[in-house]
C-alpha cells in the first residue's frame, strides 16, 4: 500500500510540471508493482493503442523471467534441473543471463544472478512477507547453492549447472528490461515523449511539451520526495532501497537486497538511485551499488560513461557522482541532514 501511495505522490509531482496538451495516463498492476504509463504529444487513440502493446510486451518479460506463480518458463526449468542437465533458455533469458554475468564481473560479485535458492530462503519475493531472521545454518545452505562459477553456457542458449540446487533469480534486473521493452514498443508505434514508471523505476523519453519532465526521487524514510531531477532526454532512473521489502527484528532492518559475500541483507546503503541509458543497466547497477556502498561503488560509477548515482548511506548522508550533483535538486527540508 505504501508503495502505491508513493507512486501516486510521485505522479502528482510529475504532473505539477504543466503541459499545454493533455497527457494520456494509464496505470496497470504489472511486474508486482503499480506501473504508470504517461504519453505526451500524440492523439489519445494512438497513445492508448501503444500503451496496450507496451503492457503486453512487459507482461511477456514478466512471464519469461518470473520464478513465481503457475506460468511455465525456461528460468523455472533451469532452476529445477539437476547438475549436468542441459537446459535451452529462452533467447531473452540467455541474453540477460550473459549480461548479468558481466555485471557480476564488473561489481566484484555484488550483483549475482544465482542467488535464487538463498532469496527463496529469506522469502522476500513471496506472497507473504517474512518476519524471521534466517538462521546462519540456512544462510550457509543458500550460499552453498549459489555462485556464477557453478553455471556454464555450453552452446547457444544452452546452460548447465555443475551443482544441483543452483537457481537463477532476475529480480534485480528483469523489471528494467521490461521497462526497456515497453519503451521500445511505444517508440515503434510513434511515441516520442513518454515515461514508464514501474513503482518508482522508470525510463523517460523525450520531453514534456518542450519542458523537462520533473522526476521525483523518493525519500527512503518518509513518504515524500528526497529531491528531483528535471529530465528531457532518453534516460532511465531506477532506485534500490531497503524500504521496499523488509521487516524489523530486534530493532534491526532486514530487507530484500542480499550481499552475496555474507548471505545477509546489505548494510552499506539505505537507497541508491542510478541514472543510466537503459532501465536494465540502471536496475542492475542500483542493486549492485547498494551492496557495494558509495566508497567502493563511486569509482565504478565514475568509470562508466553515462552512468550517475545518488546514495543515501546508513547514516542518511547523501553522496552523488560528479555528473548528477548539479542536476539533483534536494528538497529544502532535506538539505541540513
Ligand atoms: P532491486 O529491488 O532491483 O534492488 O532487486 C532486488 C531483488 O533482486 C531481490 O528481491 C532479489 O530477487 C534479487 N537480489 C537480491 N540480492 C541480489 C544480488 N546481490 N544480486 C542480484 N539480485 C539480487
Ligand atoms: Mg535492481
Amino acid at each position: 500500500m505504501l508503495k502505491y501511495l508513493w507512486a501516486v505522490a510521485a505522479l502528482s509531482l510529475l504532473v505539477s510540471c504543466q503541459s499545454q496538451v493533455e497527457d494520456v495516463k494509464e496505470t496497470r498492476l504489472l511486474l508486482g508493482t503499480v506501473v504508470t504509463f504517461t504519453v505526451a504529444g500524440v492523439p489519445e487513440d494512438v497513445a492508448l493503442k501503444a500503451i496496450t502493446q507496451a503492457v503486453a510486451a512487459m507482461q511477456g518479460v514478466e512471464n519469461r523471467f518470473t520464478t513465481h506463480g503457475d506460468v511455465l518458463n525456461t528460468v523455472k526449468t533451469f532452476n529445477q534441473a539437476a547438475a549436468g542437465e542441459a537446459v535451452q533458455l529462452d533467447a531473452d533469458v540467455d541474453t540477460l543471463l550473459q549480461q548479468s554475468i558481466t555485471y557480476w564481473q564488473q561489481t566484484q560479485g555484488a550483483f549475482d544472478p544465482t542467488l535464487g535458492d538463498l532469496n527463496r530462503r529469506w522469502g522476500f519475493s513471496g506472497d507473504v512477507a517474512p518476519t524471521q531472521v534466517l538462521s546462519k545454518a540456512e544462510v550457509k545452505k543458500g550460499l552453498a547453492r549459489s555462485g556464477v562459477d557453478h553455471i556454464r553456457r555450453i552452446a547457444p542458449r544452452t546452460w548447465v549447472k555443475d551443482k544441483t540446487g543452483i537457481q537463477l533469480d532476475f529480480g534485480a534486473i528483469a523489471k528494467g528490461l521490461a521497462i526497456d521493452k515497453g519503451i521500445a514498443k511505444l517508440q515503434y508505434l510513434g511515441v516520442e515523449h513518454a515515461i514508464i514508471n514501474a513503482g518508482g523505476d522508470m525510463r523517460i523519453l523525450g520531453d514534456h511539451s518542450g519542458h523537462a519532465w520533473r522526476i521525483a526521487i523518493r525519500h527512503p524514510r518518509q513518504d515524500t520526495a528526497l529531491g528531483w531531477l528535471d529530465i528531457s532526454a532518453d534516460t532511465s532512473i531506477v532506485t534500490s532501497g531497503d524500504y521496499e521489502r523488509f521487516f524489523i527484528s530486534q530493532g534491526k532492518r532486514y530487507h530484500h537486497i542480499i550481499n552475496p559475500k555474507t548471505g545477509f541483507p546489505a548494510v552499506q546503503s539505505v537507497s541508491v538511485t542510478v541514472q543510466a541509458p537503459t532501465a536494465m543497466q540502471a536496475d542492475a547497477l542500483s542493486t549492485a551499488l547498494f551492496i557495494l556502498g558509495f566508497e567502493k561503488g563511486m569509482g565504478l560509477v565514475e568509470s562508466m560513461p553515462d552512468v550517475e548515482a545518488i546514495w543515501v548511506d546508513s547514516n542518511m548522508l547523501i553522496h552523488m557522482s560528479s555528473g548528477i550533483k548539479s542536476q539533483f535538486h534536494l528538497m529544502q527540508k532535506n538539505r541540513d541532514k
